[in-house]
């Protein structure tokens, strides 16, 4: 028994030494296939080459609004600007796992307080919303100011511009998964950072973002993005978006 014991621990060890000399090669290691596709980037904000551009300053024809119609949100200056009324606005496209670039400012004449001052809103698959606020010198619920995943999550800083002036989201958004039974196996996550600040890291969304109660885990697949009408005049510019 105990002869049989050393002899398995000889090969144990002979397998062991044999393991290590095979990777003792630097060549062993490398990976050469698949080659990442190459992507030129854009020069700061502008989009990558192989971005999907949602809106240019001009072009509006990637939106509708719920109903199907062409969005009324009013379009100048290179930017759109939410229409009190018209409804949020939604991307003709639907989408999964993305990298997305947002550009906004709330209005330059403050009005208003707490949720009420410049408030908008980014829903990923039109289910789960990064909030638009104005939070520069603006005190709301924690959980809803500006960079919140909407009652769910507090944005790690508070790192909002002035009103008036633009601001930047980056947003990485892996979707949730779920199963042929409807069941959610696999919770969705997200990465906002804010005019480069990071406000969530690979935060948990716990479901849908809702105003009043818990969150809902409805199955879906693609979704469209849409952008919320909540009454106040909140502009939006360069916004594009990359599938993952
Ligand atoms: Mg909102």
């Amino acid at each position: 028994m105990k002869k049989e014991f050393l002899f398995i621990l000889l090969i144990c060890f002979a397998v062991q030494r044999l393991l290590t000399a095979q990777i003792t090669d630097p060549k062993a290691t490398e990976v050469w296939e698949p080659e990442p596709r190459v992507v030129t980037p854009g020069i700061g904000t502008a989009p990558p080459s192989d971005a999907i551009i949602l809106f240019n300053g001009k072009n509006t024809s990637e939106w509708t609004h719920e109903d199907g119609s062409p969005i009324k949100w009013e379009v100048a200056d290179g930017s759109m600007t939410v229409v009190k009324g018209t409804g949020g606005i939604f991307t003709k496209k639907a989408f999964g796992d993305v990298q997305l670039h947002v550009e906004w400012h709330s209005p330059a004449e403050v009005k208003g307080e707490g949720q009420g001052r410049g408030n908008s809103g980014i829903f990923l698959q039109n289910r789960y919303e990064v909030q638009v606020l104005d939070n520069y010198n603006n005190r709301t619920y924690s959980n809803g100011q500006a960079g919140s995943i909407y009652k769910q999550s507090i944005p790690l800083v508070n790192a909002c511009r002035p009103p008036g002036e633009w601001q930047t989201y980056d947003i990485l958004f892996t979707a949730p998964r779920f199963n042929a039974d409807g069941i959610r196996i696999a919770p969705g996550y997200v990465t906002v950072l804010q005019n480069g600040v990071v406000v969530q890291n690979h935060t948990e969304i716990k479901g849908t973002t809702e105003y009043i109660g818990l969150p809902k885990n409805e199955a879906h697949g693609k979704a469209p993005l849409q952008l919320q009408d909540h009454g106040d005049k909140v502009s939006y510019r360069n916004i594009w978006i990359r599938e993952l």
